[in-house]
């Protein structure tokens, strides 16, 4: 699949209805939806595309919930997904089985591909391999630098989404949101394996969990094992990568241990947490895991991403037509009703999986109380309605 470039986009074009930075699924739905609405958007990566992250790349039904209600409920499955029917537990050599009542696991690097590719269906345009820096804000528009590693240049917009990821790159200096990491939070990384065992049979999230973190394995649709883990930042002060303590996790939870995942070549990420506030300033908003992000032990970052995209529609829709300055409150409710209240369930499960005796406490009680774990699945997989922007 090829994209629009740098030189098949209107390269002369200097002003822009909306420039969206980051086409990782919260900025390619929200460039979706600007763009059906008739804006003129740039979509702006800076990386070339398709590109892999580092993700377990689970979507759960409230994601693919989001995805149906824009027209793009067969996205997942043409990017090659696979449906995932349960979720196997290990931790301390004992394994609970969860049925989950809906989800598809998928490759980050051509789901997101077939999402870019549906907003630029819809009528953005897409710039890879340039990073966009937001600068100087006038009354009527924001300036964005674009750098693509050989030129730079200065285009504008008059209003600028903020969509780049757990880093939260590119917030000006000017601006007021300020990112509070909390202490000690889990590193992520990930890798792919192609020597996989049969221990690990496709349409199962098999989740070990252990002293120095817990670790995803989930297998694709080409048949490579996709590895996903939340490692205790404690672990890796010792020099030792994420391959061996990836294998201590399997080997504590009980789990077989998997070929070639010590030696695997690891990708990282920054600390898995983050709060952004305000979620935005002068003509600027912030969305996606830019805006917020707690552990991802519940596989939900991705619906996250799409739902604040889906939802930031209207307000952007808005700040075309007048901007206010109340419009970075009025995100900030909507955002936190759809977003950061679910997020507090994932944030008392990473407490928990601290404390092994809790994890076997947490578990044996939803054993117990099956009704309550039915309920609780149904609520991360069910997506909210539209939110219209008042
Ligand atoms: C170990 C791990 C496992 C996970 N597993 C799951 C899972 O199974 N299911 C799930 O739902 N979620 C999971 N997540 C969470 C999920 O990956 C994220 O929540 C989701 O990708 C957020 O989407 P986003 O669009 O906000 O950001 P991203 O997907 O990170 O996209 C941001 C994009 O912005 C680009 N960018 C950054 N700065 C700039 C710039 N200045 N200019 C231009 N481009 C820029 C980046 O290159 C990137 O492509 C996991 C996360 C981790 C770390």
């Amino acid at each position: 699949m090829t994209f629009t470039t740098d030189s098949s986009i209107d390269a002369e074009r200097q002003a822009w209805d909306a420039i969206v930075v980051g086409a990782g699924p919260a900025g390619a739905m929200a460039a979706l939806g600007l763009a059906r609405a008739g804006a003129s958007v740039l979509l702006v990566e800076k990386f070339d595309f398709p590109r892999e992250k580092v993700c377990g790349g689970c979507l759960n039904g409230r994601a693919l919930g989001v995805l149906d209600s824009v027209g793009l409920g067969t996205v997942a499955s043409q990017a090659g997904g696979v449906p995932i029917e349960s979720f196997r537990l290990g931790q301390g050599g004992r394994a609970w089985n969860l049925e989950l009542p809906a989800g598809m696991a998928v490759s980050r690097g051509p789901f997101d591909q077939a999402l870019v590719r549906a907003a630029t269906d819809s009528g953005a345009s897409f710039l890879p391999r340039t990073e966009a820096r937001v600068a100087s804000p006038s009354r009527e528009v924001l300036r964005v630098e674009l750098e693509d590693g050989r030129t730079s240049r200065t285009v504008e917009a008059r209003v600028v989404l903020l969509a780049t990821g757990l880093s939260g790159r590119g917030i000006p200096e000017w601006a007021r949101p300020d990112a509070r990491i909390t202490p000690g939070s889990r590193i992520g990384a990930g890798c792919f394996l192609d020597a996989t065992p049969s221990d690990y049979p496709g349409g199962t999230i098999h989740m070990a969990v252990g002293r120095d973190g817990y670790l995803g394995l989930i297998r694709l649709a080409d048949g490579r094992l996709h590895a996903a883990a939340a490692i205790e930042p404690s672990a890796l002060n010792g020099g030792i990568g994420p391959g061996p303590i990836a294998d201590r996790i399997l080997s504590e939870a009980g789990f077989p241990s998997v070929a070639g995942l010590r030696e695997a070549r690891w990708k990282g990420t920054v600390a898995l947490t983050r709060q952004t506030h305000p979620l935005g300033d002068h003509r600027l908003l912030i969305l996606g895991d830019a805006a917020g992000y707690v552990e991802p032990f519940t596989g939900e970052g991705i619906a996250w991403a799409l739902e604040s995209g889906r939802a930031i529609v209207p307000i952007a829709l808005q700040a075309l037509k007048r901007w206010e300055p109340s419009m970075v409150d009025q995100w900030g409710a909507i955002h936190r009703r759809l977003v950061r209240r679910r997020q507090s369930f994932c944030r008392a499960a990473a407490i928990v999986l601290r404390r092994p005796v809790l994890v076997r406490a947490a578990l044996d009680a939803a054993a117990w109380i099956p009704g309550a774990t039915a309920q609780i699945l149904q609520r991360m997989n069910t997506s909210r309605p539209l939110v219209e922007a008042s």
